[in-house]
């Protein structure tokens, strides 16, 4: 099924408003893509870091189709409007690290940050790839404690029970 919605308004459809973080988001999946010749990831050829959770990366996520929930988006907590993409086939990455834009009417500032010289809204390197190796299907077990599923690798032990996160979490605040 095709549409004619461009990137901006698809990006406005899944984030809910404009704003210039999202504008970030979107101006830097582009740019990615056409340096990196990619489409929109499928699976998980292409995997973005993202050093930061706030609204630009869901702009990622929806032009790039990195996302959360695939295992192709990396949220690094660093606080930077910076983000690196790479494609799993080959070694080369793109860090594009977003420029501070001090428009005042936020319009105009969402138009630059969309359309404005490449080189003046964003820093863009060139990086080695650590690419992390795909997302891995975990065993589920079920907590001792509540009863919930989750994935084997967040389990923990307390008293020689095996218990979820949430749980362990209640028991260490006690001391
Ligand atoms: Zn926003
Ligand atoms: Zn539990």
């Amino acid at each position: 099924m095709q549409n004619n919605l461009s990137n901006w308004e698809k990006a406005i459809n899944f984030h809910g408003h404009a704003c210039p973080g999202l504008a970030y988001g979107v101006r830097a999946s582009e740019i990615a893509l056409e340096k990196l010749a990619s489409e929109r990831a499928k699976d998980e050829e292409l995997v973005a870091i993202v050093e930061t959770d706030a609204c630009s990366v869901d702009g990622i996520q929806v032009i790039t189709g990195c996302t959360l929930g695939k295992g192709n988006l990396i949220f690094k907590d660093i606080g930077k409007q910076a983000f690196t993409f790479a494609l799993r086939k080959s070694e080369k990455a793109i860090r594009i690290v977003m420029q501070r834009v001090n428009i005042e009417d936020r319009k105009e500032k969402i138009k630059y940050i969309l359309e404005g010289p490449e080189q003046e809204v964003c820093k863009i390197q060139w990086v080695d790839a650590k690419i992390p190796e795909k997302a891995r299907i975990f065993n589920s077990v079920r907590c001792e404690k509540c009863g919930e599923m989750f994935m084997e690798s967040r389990g923990r032990l307390e008293e020689g029970r095996v218990v979820c996160l949430s749980c362990f979490r209640e028991y260490s605040r006690g001391w």
